[in-house]
């Protein structure tokens, strides 16, 4: 069974937050199911075959770790965390656990639409099998099958870590990937505590990439979770 495209399973107790999520996503066309507890989130999932799913940590039974580990038993639809500020920790490991992105409450329309939108192109793009060769946004161009860093159209060298890193980043294009993700995919399973191994490559990374390291365009830093790379897909394919 595939997933149908603007069928969003919502799985969140508070009856406040559920209405205002109604109400956003069904002006822009999404179908919704609503569940309250965590249990009843997994039996939807499976009846309904959801193409993203948002998915609150704080749940009457089971944490919303536990409902992103079940659900990564069998699905790979593409799940939005959304938290309280007090649930960071909890908002790191759900996303370790396979989660794809997060929204911290409060959030605006505006902000959560983005992201089900970055997903769903994901999501897309996976299916369709239709990964590129190369990648390009703005000046900045990588042509995977030569290894090779464009920027402005003069070569950029970078090391293998920080090769590494920027495609690394780059396949998850627009959602957040946590440092724990990163020291896994860069450096190996036994590096996954050196977060400051993280800050230096990135400083370097910027340094090459960024016009304005201080003021990065690209490697955006979601202080303490890990790092997003913004491709600027969001403003070009959505305008508004
Ligand atoms: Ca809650």
């Amino acid at each position: 069974m595939t997933a149908e495209k603007d069928l969003i399973l919502l799985i969140e107790d508070e009856p406040q937050m559920r209405r205002f999520l109604r109400v956003t996503l069904q002006s822009q066309g999404y179908r919704l199911i609503e569940a309250e507890t965590g249990e009843d989130g997994l039996v939807q999932a499976a009846g309904r075959q959801p193409a993203v799913i948002l998915l609150d940590l704080g749940l009457p039974d089971l944490d919303g770790l536990e409902v992103t580990e079940k659900l990564r038993e069998w699905s790979t639809t593409p799940i939005i965390v959304i938290s309280a500020r007090e649930q960071e920790r909890d908002k790191v490991r759900a996303l370790d656990a396979g989660a794809d992105d997060y929204l911290t409450k409060p959030f605006g329309a505006d902000e959560l639409l983005a992201r089900i939108r970055v997903s769903l192109r994901h999501r897309a793009r996976q299916e369709a099998g239709q990964e590129e060769p190369w990648f390009q946004v703005g000046e900045l161009r990588v042509d995977f099958t030569r290894r090779q860093v464009l920027l402005a159209g003069e070569e950029v060298h970078l090391t293998p870590i920080e090769y590494r890193l920027l495609i690394t980043l780059i396949r998850y294009a627009d959602r957040v990937v946590t440092h724990n993700q990163l020291l896994r995919e860069v450096w190996g399973p036994r590096q996954a505590n050196q977060v400051q191994y993280l800050r230096v490559y990135m400083a370097q990374l910027r340094q090459k990439l960024e016009a304005d390291p201080a003021r990065p365009r690209f490697f955006i830093n979601e202080p303490g979770i890990g790092y997003r790379f913004k491709s600027g897909a969001e403003e070009i394919a959505d305008p508004k």
